[in-house]
């Protein structure tokens, strides 16, 4: 059938268009909703897991199915899922746990909040009760776990927004011995860093807005089980909540995944530097960074401490950060981190507004703590305005 009026022809003209005799040097960004097939018997092979294709980019798209196999691979772990945001895969490898009325979810006490209120909130309601402990306290939290019995333990490898390092190993060790599953939030570390499913994880989670994409410009989230069996519960959820990356951030995310390596080692490498010069500074009060130690070789790739340093002012109060960040003319004043450049946010007031306050002063996240995700720039242009802005934040009081 020839389409000769001009209106079928803006519709039809070009499409479909071949595959390019040549492959691609990089995945295309595959931005279309459905994919279809010279007939229905093809559809139905497809459709009923007979044969491999993609259908509808809910149920799975090609740009987005590598960048799950590019975390895969990363992660050491045999299924990837990927999400619209960091939320969206906590949420569904907690849903993979098979948490359900009268389930518990034993939580590190030091998680970003978002996580909390996910727990409280969307799990609470449908009969999940969440316990915490402090992770760092590995007898504790053995104790919390006897008495609890959680189905869960989740926490973060290196902590939003104090830093603290996450025993992996131990962890582990105290969820297998009560038959639960241990979610890491590996975001803060990134695979570059550290790999929890070889420290005897369950599940990896990532916000991929941060260090995975790195230059602020996506949103996504991904999971990493350690088994296969967890494969239909992940891509259940995708399909069956939606909550689905988009393929231009997957894109982009695997675009930034790219010069994860590069970045980190030069993040890193600013932020011990950063976190150096700011522990002599007269107007710091704490440093919050994760200092040599054993657990630090154990958790993160060694020589690295991470690319995050949270400071409290000696003027602890909201006044003194707000001064602070407010002078501050390289670094960026925004609500998350892991991009290229240098960013400061003041948790109290964003990552964990939520948290009642009382709560937030008992973790030690202060008024004064104000927390800076380190940036590739130069060292010396980083440190200049952090120095400027300290003083300049003295003045105004
Ligand atoms: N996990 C951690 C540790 C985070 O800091 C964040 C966001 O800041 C998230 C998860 C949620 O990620 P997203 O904003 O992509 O949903």
């Amino acid at each position: 059938m020839s389409h000769t009026g001009f209106r079928t022809q803006v519709v039809h003209a070009g499409e479909p268009h071949e595959p390019p005799i040549g492959r691609p040097v990089a995945t295309p960004v595959y931005a279309t909703s459905a994919f279809t097939y010279a007939s229905m018997e093809e559809v139905e092979r497809v459709m009923s897991g007979d044969g491999p294709g993609y259908i509808y980019t809910r149920h799975g798209n090609p740009t987005v199915a590598a960048f799950e196999d590019a975390m895969a691979a990363l992660e050491r772990g045999p299924v990837a899922c990927a999400y619209a945001s960091g939320m969206a895969a906590l949420h569904a490898a907690l849903f993979a746990c098979g948490l359900g009325p009268g389930s518990t979810v034993l939580a590190s006490q030091d998680l970003y909040g978002a996580s909390f209120a996910l727990l409280h909130k969307v799990f609470g309601a449908i009969g999940v009760k969440t316990v915490t402990a402090d992770f760092n306290d590995l007898q504790a939290t053995r104790a919390v776990a006897r008495a609890a019995r959680p189905s869960v333990l989740l926490a973060e490898s290196l902590s939003n927004p104090l830093l603290k390092l996450c025993d992996i190993e131990g962890c582990a060790a105290i969820a297998r011995d009560g038959g639960a599953r241990l979610i890491i939030d590996n975001t803060f570390a990134s695979p570059f860093l550290c790999q929890p499913l070889a420290l005897g994880a369950d599940f990896v989670v990532h916000s991929a807005t941060k260090y995975l994409g790195g230059h602020g410009d996506a949103l996504g989230g991904v999971v990493v089980a350690c088994a296969e069996e967890s494969r239909a519960a992940l891509v259940s959820v995708m399909r069956l909540v939606g909550g689905v990356l988009s393929v231009w951030d997957a894109h982009l995310i695997l675009r930034g995944v790219k010069t994860l390596a590069l970045r980190l080692e030069r993040q890193c490498d600013n932020a011990r530097q950063v976190a150096g010069s700011l522990r002599a500074h007269p107007r710091v009060l704490r440093v919050h960074y994760p200092e040599p130690s054993p657990l630090r070789e154990r958790v993160l790739r060694p020589p690295h401490g991470g690319a995050l340093v949270s400071i409290e002012l000696k003027d602890n109060t909201r006044d003194a950060a707000f001064h602070f960040m407010n002078a501050l003319r390289l670094c960026v004043r925004l609500t998350s981190l892991g991009d290229v450049f240098t960013g400061v946010s003041h948790p109290a007031s964003s990552s964990h507004r939520e948290v009642p306050a009382a709560e937030r002063a008992r973790l030690g996240i202060t008024d004064g703590l104000v927390r800076i995700s380190v940036g590739i720039e130069d060292i010396a242009d980083i440190q200049a305005d952090l120095n400027q802005a300290l003083e300049a934040g003295a003045g105004q009081r």
